[in-house]
């Protein structure tokens, strides 16, 4: 079957709704809600035998800020302006500022949504850095808050909200109480249904669906809109090679199956037009321990290339523009532990920075220069060339030394897509001229929303961004 069959070619449809959601993760069913809530009919079409996608499958970290409750029952300072400052020094010019000044000017009622929906949420603040708390507190600094160039942007303030008590299995608890609530809202739910198909009227206005049930096409009427919420491509072998050829071999695709780009393609079939395409997160996971940040990153010349107190998206960022993606951590042994979450190799030791050298097979004298001079500046409080914070500056002169070897096509980072449908916040996909296909919206990883590029991105912005304007997509479609 074609992606788009025209209206002409359909005597009756099979079934009828409103508003016809695709996809029960994330970002489909925060639309599901909000498009029964007020007052549409709702069907939803999941592919896989049950929801929850790629949003069960995660952390749950919800990266907001503003002067959540959460924030303000902890004593922690954040006001949207400053929300905002940080959100635009990570996304520059490539962000959205309408998306981004609805985010930030909305997070707050935002949380009070999720604890609404029975997600509970823990007064607890943990201070520490990792990837997510394993405390069972519910707030935490996740991105680049508290590093360099972002300090100089706005006051670094905590803002990854995780359902209390969860460590990473946040997402089955917030996807438990989500779903529940669709349910509940009495959302026609669908499993086993793939979306395979938009049906397009003579004036382009999509009016319904095709999806695949029980080996059969089905025929869907949505006389208020399809809302494409099918997540992100990066199962998508034949996308990934088009649009991420440098990742396409090197990474540990991170997401759930159906992560296949269908919202996307479909999308761009009935007209739309897609952005960001080039754009990935790309993890790697430099911490815990902690301790590891006093270590440096170094290339294969021996050169520094970041500062080591980013958020691992960041860190991958850089990573991937090294030379062949080869890079190490140089560490003395006050410092050494191995990363929690990633295989690395040790790749040379010695009890001077010039033996660590010559093993590596490092041109002479690049690395001993790059210690030399990171030391001198370290033992002053001060890293002159990347500007690490001083509570991770400390000369690394306690032999012996070792290099450890993160190359990424040894430790495959995990990645995910940042591309996809241009819509407006409101999740009304637009053509290439910038008009919108009446009748189509989308939300969630198959559209660019908040977060464009690993160098800016911090856990919690996809959450965040697919249930927030998955709920702006899902009222949207209801008042077409
Ligand atoms: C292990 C892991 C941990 C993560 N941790 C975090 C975190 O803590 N915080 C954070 O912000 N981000 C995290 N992320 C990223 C984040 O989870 C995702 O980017 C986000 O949840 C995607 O939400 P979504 O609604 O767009 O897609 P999903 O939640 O994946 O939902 C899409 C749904 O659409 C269905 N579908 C696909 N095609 C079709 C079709 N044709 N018809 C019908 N249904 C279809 C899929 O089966 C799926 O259920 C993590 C990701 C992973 C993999």
């Amino acid at each position: 079957m074609s992606d788009i069959v025209p209206l002409r070619d359909i005597p009756e449809f099979d079934l009828a709704t409103d508003v016809l959601v695709a996809g029960f993760g994330g970002a489909g069913a925060s639309a599901a809600l909000e498009a029964r809530r007020a007052g549409a009919e709702v069907m939803v079409l999941e592919s896989s035998s049950g929801g929850g996608g790629s949003t069960q499958m995660s952390a749950c970290e919800m990266y907001l800020g503003g002067g959540t409750a959460l924030q303000h029952d902890l004593g922690i300072e954040d006001s949207v302006d400053n929300f905002y400052r940080y959100l635009k020094a990570c996304f520059g010019d490539n962000c959205d500022e309408e998306r981004l000044k609805l985010f930030c000017e909305g997070a707050v009622e935002h949380f009070d949504w999720a604890e609404s929906l029975g997600v509970p949420y823990k007064r607890g603040f943990f201070s520490g850095r990792d990837v997510v708390a394993m405390t069972g507190d519910s707030l935490q600094y996740t991105g680049n808050e508290r590093a360099w160039p972002f300090t100089e942007t706005a006051a670094a303030a905590p803002r990854g909200h995780l359902p209390a008590d969860a460590d990473h299995s946040g997402g089955l608890v917030f996807m438990g109480h989500l779903m529940e609530r669709v349910r509940e809202s009495g959302a026609d739910i669908r499993c086993d249904a793939r979306l395979t198909a938009l049906v397009q009227d003579d004036q382009g206005r999509v009016v319904g669906a095709i999806a695949r049930i029980d080996n059969r096409d089905v025929s869907i009427a949505a006389t208020r809109g399809v809302v494409l919420c099918t997540g992100g491509f990066i199962m998508n072998e034949t996308m990934t090679r088009k649009y991420l050829p440098d990742l396409d071999s090197i990474a540990t695709r991170h997401g759930n199956p159906g992560d296949r780009g269908d919202g996307i393609r479909l999308g761009q079939a009935a007209g739309g037009n897609v952005i960001n395409m080039g754009e990935a997160f790309v993890g790697i996971a430099h911490y815990p321990p902690p301790q590891l940040t006093y270590g440096i990153f170094v290339n294969e010349q021996g050169q520094r290339f970041v500062n080591e107190d980013v958020y691992l998206a960041r860190l991958g960022h850089y990573a991937v523009q090294q030379t062949g993606g080869r890079v190490y951590m140089f560490i003395d042994n006050r410092h050494f532990e191995r990363p929690a979450y990633l295989e690395v190799d040790i790749v040379a030791v010695g009890e001077s920075v010039a033996e660590v050298e010559s093993e590596a097979g490092f041109p002479e004298g690049a690395l001993q220069h790059t210690v030399e001079f990171y030391n001198r500046h370290a033992a002053k409080g001060e890293d002159p060339l990347f500007h690490k914070a001083k509570d991770w500056l400390m000369p690394l002169d306690c032999a012996p030394f070792a290099l450890v070897s993160y190359a990424l096509d040894q430790i495959r980072p995990p990645v995910f897509t940042l591309g996809g449908l241009e819509v407006r916040p409101t999740g009304e996909v637009l053509r290439p001229d910038g008009s919108e296909i009446s009748g189509l919206y989308g939300a969630g990883r198959t559209v660019a929303g908040i977060p464009r590029t690993s160098a800016g991105y911090a856990s919690g912005m996809s959450v965040a961004d697919v249930t927030f304007f998955g709920r702006l997509a899902g009222r949207q479609a209801a008042a077409n």
